[in-house]
Formats: C-alpha cells, structure tokens, sequence
C-alpha cells in the first residue's frame, strides 16, 4: 500500500488525505494544531464554498453542515466607481436549488481532521521542520506539504513567470450578531463590494459555533482607504473602526451593521499577505523532492473570494493524478505534471483575479459597462456572472473580449425579442 504524508491539517490537507484514504492509501497527517486547538484558536479569512466545491466536498462525505448553515443562493454585487451614482446586480449562486455556504473554518477544519482519525487515517500533532521533512522523506512514497501560510512554504520559491503582479493586502474581518436583512430580498442573500476609492467588501451569512450569523470582510492594498490597522486594534475598536469604514465608503453595507454586534471576543482577525504563486516543486537538504498544494503554492488574491474554491479544486486535481499514476515513482516529472494539470483551471482565474484587483486602475471598458446594463436588464446575465465565482474560467468566453461580450448579449436579447 503506498504511504503518503499530508502535512498540515487545514483545507486542502483534508480534503486530499480523505479522498486518498477512500482510494485505499496509508496516508498520515501531521499537523501543528490538535482539532481541540483548531476549534478554540484564532478565526481564519472567511471561506466561501461556492456550488461545485461543495459538491466535491459530498462526493467525500464531508459536508456535514449544509442543513444548519444559512444557504446562500442569491449574491449581490455592488460597484462604487469614484465619483459617479453605485451600481448594483443581483445574481443566482448556482442553477436548480444549488447553493453557496460559508462556515467557520475552525468547525470545519477540526470536524474534518477528527472523522479522518475516526476513518482509519493517522493523524500526528506536531510542528514540522525541514529537518522533519527531509528525515520523513524515506519512510514515505510522497510528501505533499499543505501549510497554507506557514513557515514551510520558504521551500518552494516564488514563480514570477506564472504571476508577477504582486500586490500587498490587508484584511479585517468580524463576525457579527443582528445584521439587519437586505430590504425586500431574502435573509440570506450575500453582498460583495468593490469601490475605486476603497478596496472590497463581503458580507455573508455565515455559520460561527454558535449557530448562524454574519462575516463581514474588508480588503483593500496596503496603505489604502481600508487599511487602518497599523496599531493592532482591540476587537472592540477595530470594529468601531469598520463601521466608520463602511459609513465613508459603502453606506449601504453600513445600514445594514450599524446595529450589528461582535460574535464574541474572538471572532476579528486582520491578516497581511502578499498575492503569489510559487514552484510547487520544494527540494530538501538531503535532494528528496515534496509536492506543495494549494495556498502553499497560489496565494490568490482574496478581492476575489476563491481561496476554498481554488483548495478544493487544486485537493480533488492532486488526488486525481495520484490515483491515475498508480504505482510508478512520484518523480519530479510526476510532481510537476500534477500541479500543470491543476494550472489548466488556476491559470484562468489567476486571469480573473488579476482583472478584479485592477478594475478601477483605468476607466471601465465600455463593453463591461454594457454588461453591467444588461445584467440590470436579463436575469441569465447576472446569474452567469454570479455563477462565474463558482467556475471563474468561464469569464474567458463572454465578459473579457469586447466581441464575444457583445456577440453574447446579442444572443440573449434576441433569445428575450423572441419570447415577446
Ligand atoms: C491570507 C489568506 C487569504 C485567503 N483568502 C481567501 C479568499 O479570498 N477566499 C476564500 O474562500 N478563502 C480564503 N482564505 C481562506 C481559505 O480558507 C484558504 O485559502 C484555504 O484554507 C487554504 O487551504 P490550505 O490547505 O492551503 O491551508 P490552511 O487551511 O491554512 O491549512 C494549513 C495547515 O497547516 C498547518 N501547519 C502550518 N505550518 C505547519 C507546520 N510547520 N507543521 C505542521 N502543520 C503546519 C496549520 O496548522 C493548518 O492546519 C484565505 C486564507 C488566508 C490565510
């Protein structure tokens, strides 16, 4: 049986070690939290999972939480250009009652990493070093290294010739009581900003431990309108503070917090980092190779809100290519194939986010003001573009070239025409 190490129990980690372990691998997690640790730590960058992930999530037996969770099927999109009226569209998250939910990632993560024990997986809680890595390296077939942000990412180096844009981030975030609901729609109906004069916004219905609630995030550059955290404010004053944010830049998402109250003392974070992506290939001292997944790799933009879709997708890619290798060597030829054959989909929406975190560096080209009309106008067109969170490459074929946009909307007028 071919023994894999998975290290680092966060998303991708759990999702790749649950599916290798239903494909009959002796697979290993060793992890720096215990899911005691998990479920009482830090809160983690709010988490969207958008139809599909979810789907691959059940294909695992992992969603656990979709009938307590606030189902999201309806997101509304709100545009602040700098000095002219908002702009506003309102979209489904998936077709034929499929839906988007966000839950905390600490339930999540400590759920996931205990039915993994309780399957059969081993589970070690301990902090890996690159000693660790080098000496676990005979005694396993491959190592995939899932630390998401951790310090053994310094393994893999930065890749410029896949993205060079980098951009410094900041995020705040709270989870909150009492949001007051989006008047005339339905309670659970997701917001997402984004304004020339000051980053993005999020505002979910999510699940805390507690039961249901809301999770607002605000992003934006380093140095920009919404980074006023120098200080490392207290819970209390930072959220005084997003509320302040919120009235200057986005009085809508204000009306709606203003009564709004902290979850508990332990439900803020703010988080700097640093869009990237990396060789996915790491070389240890004594030349064993380990594979990294996920944000080890990708450090995605979070405007664009992919950071569990992008997991889930690069987790499910890996398993793919590693069940269809069977049991030749995991060589470097292997190692990369895997993470190409992932780019085929992280390619796009690397694209994407790079047209996100750019939009409002020149004037709005004329075909996208165009959608944004027509999005006003034909339901198919705001859902499509909602439904693209799911599925970003599909943006390639309608919204970026002005020709396919228009070809497209002239599709979809006539269709309307016809129907009259
Ligand atoms: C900066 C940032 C931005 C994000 N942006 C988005 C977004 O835009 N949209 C969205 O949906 N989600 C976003 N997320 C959240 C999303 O949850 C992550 O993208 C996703 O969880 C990454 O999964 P992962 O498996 O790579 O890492 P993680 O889920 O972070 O897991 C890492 C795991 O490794 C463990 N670990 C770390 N170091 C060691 C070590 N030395 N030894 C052993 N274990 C170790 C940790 O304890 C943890 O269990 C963001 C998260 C972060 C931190």
């Amino acid at each position: 049986m071919r023994k894999i190490l998975i290290v680092g129990a966060g998303h991708s980690g759990l999702h790749l070690a649950h599916g290798l372990l239903s494909h009959g691998y002796d697979v290993t997690v060793i992890t720096g939290q215990s899911s005691q640790e998990i479920r009482t730590g830090r809160p983690s960058v709010t988490q969207v999972t958008f139809p599909t992930a979810l789907d691959y999530e059940r294909e695992l037996h992992l969603d656990f939480w979709s009938t307590q969770a606030p189902r999201v099927d309806e997101f509304k999109m709100h545009l602040y250009p700098s000095g002219s009226p908002p702009m506003s569209i309102k979209g489904r998250t998936g077709t034929e009652g499929r839906f988007t939910v966000s839950i905390d990632r600490r339930i999540k993560m400590a759920d996931w990493l205990e039915y993994f024990e309780d399957s059969g997986g081993k589970v070690v809680i301990h902090g890996v070093t690159v000693t660790d890595l080098d000496y676990f390296s005979r005694m396993f077939d491959l190592i995939v290294v899932a630390v998401g942000h951790g310090e053994l990412g310094a393994l893999f180096d930065q890749d410029t010739s896949r993205f060079s844009g980098a951009r410094p981030r900041v995020v705040a975030q709270a989870n909150l009581y009492d949001v007051l609901p989006d008047p005339g729609e339905g309670p659970n109906i997701g917001w997402t900003a984004s304004s020339a004069d000051a980053g993005n916004a999020f505002l979910v219905p999510f699940l805390a431990s507690d039961g249901p609630c809301h999770s607002l995030f605000l992003g934006d550059r380093t140095g920009g309108a919404m980074d006023a955290w120098p200080d490392r404010p207290s819970p209390d004053e930072q959220w005084r503070r997003m509320q302040e944010l919120l009235q200057k830049y986005a009085p809508d998402y204000y009306e709606r917090v203003s009564g709004a109250s902290l979850v508990d003392g332990n439900s803020t974070l703010i988080e700097h980092f640093t869009p990237q992506v990396r060789n996915p290939v790491g070389v240890l001292p004594s030349g064993g190779l380990v594979l990294g997944i996920a944000d080890v790799v990708i450090t995605m933009d979070p405007f664009v809100g992919q950071g569990w879709n992008h997991s889930t997708r690069c987790a499910r890619s890996y398993l793919q290519s590693i069940v269809e290798h069977g049991d030749r060597p995991f060589d470097e030829e292997f190692l990369s194939g895997a993470f190409e054959r992932f780019w085929e989909y992280g390619l796009p929406v690397q694209q994407w986010a790079e047209m996100n975190s750019t939009l409002w560096d020149e004037e709005l080209p004329e075909h996208f003001q165009e959608m944004l009309d027509a999005a006003a106008t034909y339901p198919e067109v705001a859902d499509r573009w909602v439904q693209g969170w799911d599925y970003p490459p599909d943006y390639a074929q309608w919204l970026y070239d002005p020709d396919l946009a228009r070809a497209y909307l002239a599709e979809v007028a006539a269709a309307h025409n016809g129907q009259q």
